[in-house]
């Protein structure tokens, strides 16, 4: 260890990379890390007991469960989570997904063991851990603000995890190259985190994590600083490598394609509660709630109001034959994709608002009554906006919700 301390802030910092790596060693720099966000939210209260460094252990595929048990965290009167659980398998890619504010976050940090939290438990493969400083977790966490040493190279910086074991160092220096050439970063291994972007400072702090086998990587909206295509071609190698690695992943994101293209699982968090667990397909084709259909897919799905009458579908006016019984009749809240609206001879009435040319698809923003929804196609329509259509859907595209409830109504 080079330097006496933990980073400035450390305990450790909010959203440090690489802080409980390695046994939770917030050892050898003497500044706050690169990006470190010391006055977010205070870390866990518990006294940072100083532990020996945490060898990786042995997987074997039974490692990596992780549970909570009615989570509550409140901030004085607010109350940030109110009672989450979560039974997450060994090896499963696990993405908490939600908009701002959530919880996603504060849930990741209390799986690491930086926040306290008023109620429930925490278990790692059945063993609670609950009281457990993150050193003793055997975590590997990549923070949106990646918290680099900036004192160290890039290579010192993702072989610190090793070091702290006391890995011999030819076997760091491959590990090194290793991780660095598979987020790309190696041809920057000689330079210092300030001499980075902050995309390549966040691939760094990839490398930091994977350079280690833990039982648990904690990532968090850890590709928000990527450009969109280097974005995307670093999921793919995310997806791949985590799939090689067959380690537990909790990742946060509040970007839903992220979700669906990297999940086995998501949970839809919804303030401080979780609306809904499943996978993407899944989630995608029976959203349980007009919350989550609302919050799934680009665009999302529309939601009018409607009624169930005679069997039928009565909506903007028009009655639409469903092909299986809806259920009793009365209102309800009629969820369509926007890729299942088509324009049609016949059909719900509406008016053209916007027309977006996406290239490859054309979005149209439609005036439906006093609701605006949207209609995506794979061709250009020959429409113009202020153009007065008419809508049709397939029958087997309906969702229905309860409009009271917002609940998915099963028929
Ligand atoms: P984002 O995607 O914006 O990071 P999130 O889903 O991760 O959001 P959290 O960071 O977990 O959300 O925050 C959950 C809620 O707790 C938010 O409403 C936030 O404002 C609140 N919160 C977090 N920290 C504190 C704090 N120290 N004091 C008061 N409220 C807080």
């Amino acid at each position: 260890m080079s330097a006496a301390g933990p980073p400035q802030g450390a305990r450790p910092p909010s959203g440090g990379a690489a802080q409980s790596d390695a046994g939770g060693n917030h050892t050898s720099a003497a500044g706050p890390p690169q990006g470190a966000n010391s006055t977010s939210r205070g870390a866990a209260q518990r006294p940072n007991r100083q532990m020996p460094p945490q060898a990786s252990v042995a997987h074997t595929s039974e490692v990596g469960r992780v549970t909570l048990a009615g989570i509550v965290k409140r901030h004085g009167t607010f109350t940030a989570l109110h009672g989450i659980d979560l039974e997450i398998a060994p090896g499963e890619f696990f993405v908490l997904l939600g908009p701002s504010g959530s919880g996603k976050t504060t849930t990741l940090r209390i799986l690491a063991g930086l926040e306290p939290h008023e109620a429930g438990r925490v278990l790692q493969d059945g063993v609670d851990v609950t009281e457990r400083a993150p050193g003793e977790r055997d975590v590997a966490m990549v923070f949106q603000s990646y918290a680099l040493y900036p004192h160290m190279t890039v290579h010192q910086n993702i072989a610190f995890p090793l070091r702290m074991v006391g890995t011999a160092a030819a076997e760091i220096e491959n590990a090194v190259r290793d991780a660095a050439a598979k987020v790309h970063i190696e041809h920057l291994l000689d330079r210092r985190p300030g001499q980075l972007s902050g995309g390549q400072q966040q691939r760094c702090a990839l490398a930091r994590a994977i350079v280690r086998k833990p039982r648990l990587f904690l990532l968090d909206e850890p590709l928000s600083n990527l450009d969109a295509k280097l974005r995307v071609e670093t999921r793919v190698e995310l997806r791949k490598l985590q799939r090689a690695l067959n380690v537990t992943t909790v990742y946060v994101t509040h970007d839903q394609e992220e979700a669906m293209t990297l999940a086995d699982r998501i949970a839809v968090f919804m303030e401080g509660r979780i609306a809904q667990i499943g996978r993407p397909a899944d989630i995608y084709s029976q959203p349980a709630s007009t919350i989550v259909a609302g919050f799934i897919g680009s665009p999302p799905m529309n939601l009018l109001p409607a009624e169930v009458r005679g069997g039928a579908l009565l909506v903007g006016g028009v009655t639409v034959p469903l092909e299986r019984d809806p259920g009793p009749a009365g209102p309800v809240t009629l969820g369509l994709r926007p890729g299942a609206i088509r324009i049609a001879d016949s059909g719900i009435p509406a008016r053209i608002y916007l027309v977006e040319d996406l290239g490859d698809a054309t979005i149209l923003d439609l005036h439906v009554g006093d609701k605006l929804i949207k209609m995506r196609s794979g061709q250009r329509p020959d429409v113009n906006e202020g153009d007065e259509i008419k809508l049709a859907f397939a029958a087997e595209a309906v969702h229905l919700f309860d409009p009271d409830t917002g609940l998915r109504r099963v028929f």
